[in-house]
């Protein structure tokens, strides 16, 4: 699933090909992409926007237009764009959505899965409607050490969880949550209000340190995602943890181990990222203290 650093580098790669260009036609052929609105309504009402600007919050794309509107792109599950410089989109029976602009290049929205959307919000409704929905930014400069301990205090979820709600901070999903988790030596069952002052800045370090990774490989290709050019992100060949379940811990050797956390996979180092007080600890953890130097006689 697409994460910030997915998106940001989808969204680096589409705006000098965007900016400034003029929607000339929309064709949206699945109604699950606009609903509850009309598909065909939404396309009409996209015709003859020029882009402004294409931004980012969070998972969501945004592209602005200079008439105040924007339309807010969230790549869900298996969403992707594709761009066709000659105007003709590849023949793809996951194709949802075409947008021709008028330079002649067209790009095409593509999902498998089909959660993906398409909202448009007009003049002046971006931002309550992002307020409502998404936390601080983690690489901005409003996201401090300080605003992300208030958001955990005295919450009793798991930290994991804790990051992966969107409120929180943005963007975080499952594969840069447990990176995150595994640079700032944070085991990610530790109740998220339990960490003291230096674990939380810590995290969040860390936070910042795995996204920026992420943007700098263009982001990991597991599945289905591409950027628009159809190449792959190569983030998912420096993984820490993510996807990593008995491969040896960068750090300190020990294998990594898979556990589920509020449902979701979630790997972690059992040497690294010590166990919250009262859970019990795997064989593997308790094994890699004996790998402390031997006493010399
Ligand atoms: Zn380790």
């Amino acid at each position: 699933m697409p994460e910030l650093p997915e998106v940001e580098s989808v969204r680096r790669q589409l705006a000098p090909l965007l900016e400034g260009r003029r929607f000339e036609r929309v064709e949206v052929s699945d109604p699950r992409l606009t609903r509850p609105e009309d598909p065909a309504a939404v396309a009409r009402s996209l015709e003859g926007e020029r882009v402004a600007e294409l931004g980012r919050r969070g998972k969501y794309l945004i592209v602005r237009f200079e008439s105040g509107r924007a339309l807010l792109i969230h790549l869900r599950m298996t969403g992707s764009l594709r761009v066709a410089r000659a105007g003709t989109p590849a023949d793809d029976p996951y194709t949802r959505a075409v947008v021709r602009l008028d330079d002649g290049s067209a790009v095409a929205y593509r999902d498998i899965r089909r959660f993906g959307t398409w909202a448009v919000l007009e003049r002046g409704e971006e931002d309550p409607y992002l307020a409502a929905r998404l936390g601080s930014e983690p690489l901005g400069r409003t996201f401090t050490a300080v605003r992300l301990g208030a958001r955990l205090a005295k919450r009793r979820a798991p930290v994991k969880s804790a990051i992966l709600d969107q409120r929180t901070l943005a963007g975080v999903g499952n594969i840069y949550a447990d990176e995150a988790l595994w640079y700032a030596r944070v085991h990610p069952l530790r109740e998220a209000g339990s960490l003291d002052e230096a674990e939380v800045a810590a995290l969040h370090r860390g936070i910042r340190r795995a996204l920026a990774r992420g943007i700098e490989r263009q982001g990991s290709t597991l599945r289905d995602y591409r950027l628009p050019d159809g190449e792959s992100g190569t983030m998912q060949h420096e993984f820490k943890v993510y996807g990593r379940e008995d491969e040896p811990c960068d750090r300190c050797g020990t294998p990594i181990e898979k556990i589920r956390v509020g449902g979701r996979g979630t790997w972690y180092c059992p040497s690294c990222q010590e166990a919250p007080a009262g859970r019990a600890r795997a064989p593997q953890a308790a094994s890699s203290s004996s790998r402390r130097p031997s006493r010399s006689s």
